[in-house]
C-alpha cells in the first residue's frame, strides 16, 4: 500500500512508515519486504539485511515518536538518549578536506541512530515547525516549511480534505436560510 507521505525528513520519514488507513495502524516496516522497499525509496544502504534492520528501526521510530509525544517523560528521553548512544559523529580531515564519520557501535542501529541525530538537529534548530497533523486520529508528521507556517495536515488528499468534508456537512445540518427574493 502506497504511503500518504512520502518525502519528509528522515526523522520524520521514519515515523511515517505507520499510518491509519480504514481505521487500522499500516506499518510499512512490518516485514523485511518493506524494511527493503523504504530503504530503497530514501537510498539508504547498509551492510545489514533488512531482516537484520526491521527490529532496529521500528524499535528506534518507537522512540523518536515518543520523544516527541511526550518530550517531558523521563522514560521518553531515556529511551531516546539510549538509541542516541548507539553511535556518534568523529570529524577528520581528508583529501577532500574536513568531514564527519558516523561511528556506530552495531551496524543494525546506523541508520536508526542517523534519524536520532538528525530529529535531534531538528529539534535544537526549528523546534516548532515540527508537527503532527491536525486529525487526531492521523499518526503522520511533517516539517512545515509553509512560509507563515499554517500547514495543518499531513496531505490535503488525506485527512484536509476529510476535514472539508466535515465541515462542510456540519454547515449543512444547519438550518438554511431562504434568499431575499430577486424580485
Ligand atoms: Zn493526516
Amino acid at each position: 500500500m502506497d504511503r500518504p507521505l512520502i518525502g519528509e525528513p528522515l526523522p520524520l520519514d521514519l515515523l511515517n512508515t505507520l499510518w491509519v488507513h480504514g481505521g487500522r495502524t499500516v506499518d510499512a516496516l512490518a516485514d523485511p519486504a518493506g524494511v527493503g522497499a523504504w530503504l530503497d525509496e530514501r537510498d539508504l544502504r547498509s551492510p545489514c539485511s533488512a531482516e537484520q534492520l526491521g527490529p532496529a528501526l521500528r524499535e528506534g521510530r518507537e522512540a523518536m515518536r515518543q520523544a516527541l509525544l511526550s518530550p517531558d517523560r523521563p522514560a521518553a528521553q531515556d529511551a531516546l538518549n539510549a538509541l542516541l548512544a548507539r553511535g556518534h559523529l568523529r570529524d577528520r580531515v581528508g583529501p577532500d578536506g574536513p568531514e564527519s564519520v558516523v561511528q556506530v557501535d552495531d551496524e543494525r542501529w546506523r541508520i536508526a541512530w542517523l534519524a536520532a541525530h538528525d530529529l535531534v538537529a531538528l529539534l535544537r534548530h526549528r523546534p516548532e515547525r515540527i508537527r503532527r497533523c491536525h486529525n487526531e486520529d492521523c499518526p503522520l508528521w511533517f516539517l512545515d516549511t509553509s512560509r507563515n507556517a499554517t500547514r495543518r495536515w499531513c496531505s490535503m488528499d488525506h485527512c484536509g480534505n476529510r476535514s472539508k468534508v466535515r465541515r462542510h456537512r456540519a454547515r449543512r445540518a444547519k438550518p438554511e436560510v431562504e434568499p431575499p427574493s430577486q424580485r
